[in-house]
């Protein structure tokens, strides 16, 4: 992936078969899926890759046991059929771990215990492990510091966890690989017509606020919660088909779960389930489903959000965690398709996809879930082929390797997540593989890599998405910002003065991620 390649691509090519805008899940997914397809494809995003929702998930990739308890069938069965192919193709980005769902009441147990086996059932040969029952001493083995006041047992069942941005990256690496070009820091900002028909985008690089227009058979939306804004750029008048919805997690240290295990609660003093779990070396704790009006790019969790997940949680855990604890809270938009029924809470909407193709031939991909981004993408791809009029390709996703696929991972390596990368990475120089950071890790070499390798362009893209830093610990990122705005500077020959600027523009979006 480079920047400069990628603008030379655009210059070079007079119409692409297809433009997606948008470089979250969805956009990235259907990257591949049509460069793979053989589409000359084109993917514009206005900030960094995966800057939006798809970097503030609760990092699941799962199918989703509330789902079943909401009697959404169909979804539970899609998502994991999808997080067996996710794993089977990106072993080195996506692991099993089980769940503990303590119970305080007789009838927990069992009720739960059979729900799941429904769940494992569901899942058939691509099933991570089979849920089992657990007495009180099992549990507390198993979740160590779990309230142990009226606990009665519980049940342990089997999902699986990702980290959302390395998984963005990654999609965007395979996409390049398959002929896609892609492009961070290029906002869409209008579409060009002929007889009604959209056949173009106008765009602004933001880089240097030029603008430009190229053509285009087909477009695709795939900008999650800013979708009706760019419906609206197409049709002025147009309904809202997105309803946004806020969740928002707290990120602790690894003390207060203390074990390999997560934690599930599955009703919450709102009737939602809540999650603690273990994630690069911290405990994530999540999430809320508040509705809101407006989409901010950096959205900002709510204080009853944030007391909400501390006192939920804290009922679970021997150790409270208090305000004082949290080493890092990110708020994220889910954008869930909006439906007829207006009474319907944000919890009760369903996280199914939908793809609609307006009159003037705009496709927009709405809602769906992380771990269902390869359906998305090859339902998407599969419109695009009939809108565009192209020869009908079969989709082959299911079977592609992600970039840096190896059966091999060693989860306990720090750099694990590049795959069959890191030893490369690690050659860059021989003294630059030490931590900058006792906190997370962070090397020179990853920092020479995400520039070089992974179009990082801003401070913030190197410690919020090509590592996750400002996700672990807010607190220790503030304090390593100048060194890695430094170290990129000597990579990309930036002087002082980038420095200065990257770490200015840099401090809001640090001090929303602080409490
Ligand atoms: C709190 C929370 C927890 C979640 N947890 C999970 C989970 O554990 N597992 C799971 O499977 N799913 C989870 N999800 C759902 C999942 O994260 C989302 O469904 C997914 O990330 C949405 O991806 P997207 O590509 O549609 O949107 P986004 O990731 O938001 O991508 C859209 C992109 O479009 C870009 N864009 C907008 N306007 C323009 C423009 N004019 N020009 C160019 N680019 C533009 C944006 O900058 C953005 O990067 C969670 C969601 C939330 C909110």
């Amino acid at each position: 992936m480079n920047r400069n390649e990628s603008l030379y691509h655009l210059d070079q090519t007079p119409e692409w078969d297809l433009v997606v805008i948008g470089g979250g899940a969805s956009g990235l997914g259907i990257a591949v899926d049509a460069a793979n397809r053989g589409l000359k494809t084109l993917l514009l995003e206005k900030n960094d890759f995966a800057k939006g929702t798809s970097s503030r998930s609760t990092k699941l990739v799962h199918g989703g046991v509330r789902y079943l308890q909401n009697g959404d069938i169909s979804l539970v069965i899609e998502a994991l059929r999808e997080r067996g192919i996710m794993r089977k193709n990106a072993p080195h980005l996506v692991r099993d771990l089980s769940f503990v769902i303590p119970s305080y009441e007789w009838w927990s147990s069992p009720f739960y215990g059979l729900g799941l086996k429904v769940y494992d059932m569901m899942a058939g040969k691509l099933g991570l492990g089979p849920s089992t029952l657990l007495d009180k001493d099992e549990t507390l083995s198993h979740i160590p510091n779990v309230n142990k006041e009226g606990l009665k047992g519980g049940v342990i069942y089997h999902d699986g966890q990702f980290d959302d941005a390395r998984m963005a990256i990654s999609l965007a690496l395979t996409a390049t690989k398959e002929g896609a070009t892609l492009l961070n820091y290029v906002e869409v900002i209008g579409f060009t017509k002929e007889n009604d028909l959209i056949n173009g985008v106008d765009f602004i690089d933001r880089l240097n606020e030029q603008k430009k227009s190229i053509s285009a058979k087909v477009i695709v939306n795939a900008t999650g919660v800013f979708s009706d804004e760019i419906v609206r750029m197409d049709q002025k008048n147009a309904k809202p088909l997105i309803r946004p919805s806020q969740g928002v997690h707290l990120v602790l240290e690894k003390k207060f779960l203390d074990g390999p295990h997560a934690i599930m609660v599955p009703h919450t003093s709102d009737g939602r389930v809540l999650f603690a779990v273990p994630w690069n070396g911290s405990v994530v704790v999540g999430t809320t489903d508040t509705p809101i009006d407006s989409s901010l790019e950096e959205p900002i969790a709510l204080e009853q959000e944030i007391d909400f997940i501390l006192e939920n949680a804290g009922a679970y855990m021997t150790k409270k965690p208090k305000r004082s604890d949290v080493k890092s809270v990110f708020a994220g938009l889910r954008p869930l398709a909006a439906s007829n029924n207006k009474k319907e809470s944000t919890k009760e909407v369903s996280r199914h996809h939908k793809i609609t193709v307006s009159t003037s031939g705009l496709i927009s991909v709405l809602g769906g879930k992380w771990t269902t981004y390869r359906k998305i993408a090859e339902d998407a791809v599969n419109t695009v082929q009939l809108v565009g009029g192209f020869s009908e390709k079969k989709c082959n996703t299911e079977t592609l390797a992600i970039h840096g696929y190896d059966p091999t991972t060693n989860w306990s390596e720090p750099l694990h997540c590049y795959g069959t990368e890191r030893e490369k990475i690690k050659a860059l120089d021989a003294a630059g593989n030490t931590s900058l950071s006792k906190k997370f890790h962070l090397t020179k070499n990853q920092i020479h890599w995400a520039v070089k390798e992974e179009m990082a362009v801003c401070l913030e893209d190197v410690l919020a998405r090509r590592s996750r830093g400002l996700f672990i610990d807010a607190y220790e990122t503030e304090k390593i910002a100048p060194k890695v705005a430094e170290i990129m500077a000597s990579f990309i020959e930036k002087d002082s003065n980038w420095v200065e600027h990257q770490l200015k523009i840099f401090k809001p979006v640090l001090k929303n991620y602080q409490l």
